[in-house]
């Protein structure tokens, strides 16, 4: 079953002050997430992973496109019950506490008090922020806030989770943290969609990835094929060449840098058996041999173009697609 599918969504926001003029967001985006899929949506600043997720909590509306979530159109709000959303720079009501808060998102879904209040503990523990329950939310540190909005999204116990930048603002122990609960929901058999410029956690994380540039769509798939896509190298370490080996092998090596008495070469995979075959006839000794796997950013760096100067400049034009149009998209 379909989690979310996206149709042809387009999002002009107008922008300027007397003369109003669209400022395309989205460019008929299209995709779809199986329901128990962790799929990452990524894309630098800019690139309209905010406009989708608030399109699909009708927290916007698109200027064109459909969306169903849950199997139901996204203008029937009934869904929301069974959804959690972070919003991108939460903001709370910060004379709350974070329980008095909690027991507020609670009350909003209706949960009886005795419920919401053992939820509240079980969730402020899962988030890290056990023993802080009665601090004043404006006391709390970024991370903590970040925490918090993680808890309230899951109050109500949610079968699909929108996080916009869940790890922003997290140090390495709040990230670490948050990609383990992310994890934990997986085996639950939630449905997590989330939004991400940072490429490392959508490779520990995501089943599936989309990324997105300038509101257009420039990849979606799984991350193995998707990282299949790049043409693999392989890194050999060879001790003790002569100048003759030296020379046997540059025709085949793309890359060859000499530290010490060790060779560093770098080689397509179709060449590597050459590569070692012509050092072991030349009696030189082999320290390593790795496939050099590429990475989601290698993918990411090739598809994202340079973001632009001046997004003041462009505000009358839709977005510049050369990348896109040059793919033919
Ligand atoms: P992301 O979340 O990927 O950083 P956003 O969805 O926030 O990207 O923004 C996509 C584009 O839409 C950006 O160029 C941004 O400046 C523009 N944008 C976002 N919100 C508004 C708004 N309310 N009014 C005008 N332009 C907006």
């Amino acid at each position: 079953m379909l989690a979310i599918e996206i149709k042809d969504l387009t999002k002009d926001y107008k922008v300027g002050f007397w003369k109003k003029k669209p400022r395309r967001a989205l460019d008929g985006l299209s995709l779809s997430v199986e329901a128990g899929e962790t799929f990452g949506l990524l894309g630098p600043n800019g690139a309209g992973k905010s406009t989708t997720l608030k399109i699909l909590f009708r927290l916007i509306f698109p200027t064109t496109g459909v969306a169903r979530i849950l199997g139901e159109n996204i203008q029937d709000r009934s869904t929301h019950a069974r959804l959690g959303f972070l919003p991108e720079n939460p903001s709370f009501y910060d004379h709350l506490t974070a329980e008095e808060f909690m027991m507020f998102a609670s009350d909003l879904f209706g949960i009886p008090a005795r419920q919401a209040r053992r939820q509240t503990g079980e969730l402020l523990d899962r988030v890290g922020l056990a023993g802080t329950g009665g601090l004043r939310i404006r006391k709390f540190s970024k991370g903590m806030v970040q925490r918090l909005g993680i808890a309230q999204a899951l109050i109500n116990d949610p079968d699909l989770i929108f996080l916009d930048e869940p790890m922003s603002g997290l140090d390495p122990i709040g990230r670490r943290d948050i990609r383990n609960l992310i994890l934990e929901l997986r085996k639950e058999g939630k449905t997590v969609f989330f939004s991400t410029h940072i490429l490392s956690d959508a490779e520990t994380l995501c089943d599936r990835v989309a990324i997105l540039d300038r509101g257009r769509l420039l990849g979606c798939g799984e991350l193995e094929q998707i990282l299949a896509m790049k043409v693999r190298t392989v890194e050999i370490v060879i001790e003790g060449p002569s100048a003759q080996t030296l020379g046997e092998l540059r025709p085949y090596a793309r890359a060859m840098v000499r530290t010490g008495n060790q060779l560093r070469i770098e080689s397509d995979e179709k060449d590597a058996t050459v590569v070692l075959g012509t050092v072991l006839a030349c009696g030189a000794r082999v320290r390593s041999f790795n496939p050099v796997k590429s990475s989601l950013e290698d993918y990411f760096m090739a598809q994202v173009s340079a973001p632009e100067e001046d997004p003041a400049e462009n505000a009358a034009q839709p977005p510049l697609r050369k990348r896109a149009a040059r793919s033919g998209r």
